[in-house]
């Protein structure tokens, strides 16, 4: 039984002691190994994710206070110690994997856990071992080092200072001074910060590159694809995906941003005009934080029961920190708390539409959380990133038809959003080429990746190169610093884009038949991880993304509808 929920900010911590939970781990898997039957073999298997659960549970309670405040003594100190814990745990859980694979009763084992997880611990063992504790280590801070300086980043605008998330509202004005002004603070702010992200970056890639060789793997590309779980796609299969989005995705976006220009009337577009969509203003969202959680409230209630249930439960107990404010990390995410079987949602409100995004997306990613809180094995409960993702892009296009309740023209929203999300196809494609290029050439300068960087824009967003002009930071190839996912989660980028593509079939099916395309989405959240990417696409009867043709049969549609929008 799970204890009460009480809300968040009542949930006390204690570091764990990762020397004791390793020593737990090993003892463990020699128990595993002098089993005697094959029932009790699966009874220590099952205390071990009890023992997975608890530690969980406890690091993502550390994870979210800290990065709800980077600069708490305390908690810095927390996130330290799990840095430097989480490798060991690592390793001492690889001895455990190992002890289950070579078990002499695994066909009994397979029977009653399904076989993916037994894959899964193979690619766990593929991808760490102790020849690389030290390197893991090393790569966790560097990774705190970037996320901190990013999230210590302060622009001074206007007698005031502000954050890199906060400086988005004015750099998204509607009076096109403010918005130059603003983007030269934020950009030459930026500036002054190149040279150490680009050192932080160095390190990364070289010590990244330097563990896949110490595993016997050619590069960190084939290193970083096992972290990830890529259990039935390749390095191929993505090239191939990312030449069908520059070959018919990139020339709609290029469209989308022509048609965009003419809108506002702007002849020659620069880098602070690219984020407004419309004459008089993009459409902000209505009111406080707190309103705007009423108001996704209602939204939930008439979404579905389930919808309401969760939604509730999330912003009664206090499990969703929303607004931006200085120290607090950049970006956003949810967590799940597995033995209080509850996730939480952190994000960076700053008055735009995206805030909106944030309640439906992160909302996604939380509903798949308690659609699959009952699954006993915890790696089946959610699924690899690209099939979590699909949970959450989804439900921001669920989410339109109750957009009125947050924007005066919601008819504006549907178009912008819809609009962003086709030309984030050829954006995610470009940071993902990027760093294959960057570990195959782990001893590429600074410069180099630069240029690279450059390159592929050319290649995949040319209209937006063509907006830099005045603003040298992005013409010299700086764009990706600020990416955090290309620091802190190598090669997860696609996963976004192969998501987006999936969303878009279940957009292209609610239009037509929405209680079909909601019950195929509850159906798909219910799975979890239970399949790998592909397979879990193909038992939710969705086209393959990998497959020739779907690229192409999943974006017509969107042409019209998105000019069937009345927007202006
Ligand atoms: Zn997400």
């Amino acid at each position: 039984m799970s204890k009460e929920l009480t809300p968040f900010s009542t949930w006390t911590f204690k570091v764990p002691n990762f020397e004791k939970e390793a020593a737990k781990a090993s003892a463990l898997a020699e128990a595993i190994r002098n089993a005697a039957t094959q029932e009790e073999c699966l009874k220590l298997i099952r205390s071990y994710f009890k023992m997975a659960d608890r530690l969980s549970d406890v690091m993502n309670i550390i994870y979210v206070r800290y990065t709800c405040d980077t600069t708490d003594p305390k908690l810095i100190k927390a996130i330290g110690a799990l840095d430097e814990g989480t490798p060991i745990l690592t390793n001492a859980e690889n001895g455990l994997k190992k002890a289950i694979l070579e078990s002499p009763f695994r066909p009994y084992l397979e029977k009653k856990l399904g076989s993916h997880l037994f894959t899964m611990y193979q690619f766990a063992l593929d991808s760490f071992n102790e020849c690389i504790l030290e390197d893991a280590i090393e790569e966790n801070k560097l990774v705190t080092e970037y996320n901190t300086l990013i999230a210590g980043c302060k622009v001074e605008f206007r007698g005031g200072t502000y954050n890199l998330s906060q400086m988005g509202k004015f750099m998204q004005d509607l009076d096109r001074e403010t918005r130059r002004e603003a983007s030269e603070a934020y950009f030459g702010y930026m500036e002054t910060r190149v040279d150490e992200i680009e050192a932080i970056y160095d390190k990364l890639v070289k010590l990244r590159d330097g563990m896949a060789k110490k595993l016997g793997l050619p590069n960190y590309i084939a290193l970083g694809y096992l972290r990830m779980g890529r259990y039935d796609y390749n390095q191929e299969d993505v090239a191939f995906y990312r030449d069908q989005i520059a070959e018919f995705v990139t020339p709609l976006a290029g469209k989308i941003a022509r048609a965009q220009f003419k809108r506002v009337g702007i002849a020659k577009p620069q880098i602070y005009d690219l984020s407004l969509m419309f004459k008089d203003g993009n459409p902000m969202p209505y009111g406080t934080t707190q309103e705007k959680i009423e108001r996704a409230k209602q939204m939930y209630d008439a979404l579905s029961p389930e919808a309401s249930h969760f939604f509730r439960e999330m912003a009664d107990y206090g499990l969703l920190d929303l607004e931006t404010r200085p120290g607090k990390q950049a970006g956003g995410y949810m967590t799940y708390f597995p033995v209080h079987r509850v996730p939480f949602i952190f994000s960076n409100f700053n008055g735009t539409l995206g805030d909106v995004d944030v309640l439906t997306h992160e909302f996604g990613h939380s509903f798949q959380g308690f659609m699959g809180r009952d699954i006993k094995v915890p790696d089946y409960r959610s699924p690899t990133m690209e099939g979590a993702e699909i949970d959450s892009m989804s439900m921001e296009f669920f989410a339109h038809p109750y957009m009125h309740l947050f924007f005066e023209n919601p008819e504006r929203y549907r178009y912008v959003h819809l609009a962003d999300s086709i030309s984030f196809l050829p954006y995610g494609v470009t940071v993902d080429e990027f760093q294959h290029w960057v570990y195959l050439h782990p001893e590429a300068t600074p410069q180099e990746r630069d240029e690279e960087w450059c390159r592929l824009e050319e290649k995949y967003t040319p209209y937006k190169r063509a907006c830099y002009g005045d603003c040298s930071y992005m013409a010299k190839g700086h764009r990706w610093l600020t990416q955090g996912h290309i620091f802190g989660s190598p090669f997860y980028y696609i996963d976004y884009t192969l998501a987006q593509v999936m969303a878009f079939q279940f957009f292209n099916l609610d239009r037509k038949d929405h209680d079909k395309a909601w019950k195929k989405y509850l159906r798909l959240c219910k799975l979890g991880g239970k399949y790998p990417f592909r397979t879990l696409v193909t038992k939710g009867s969705l086209k393959d993304p990998f497959a020739p043709g779907t690229i192409a049969k999943t974006i017509r549609p969107l042409v019209k509808v998105l000019a069937s929008y009345d927007v202006d």
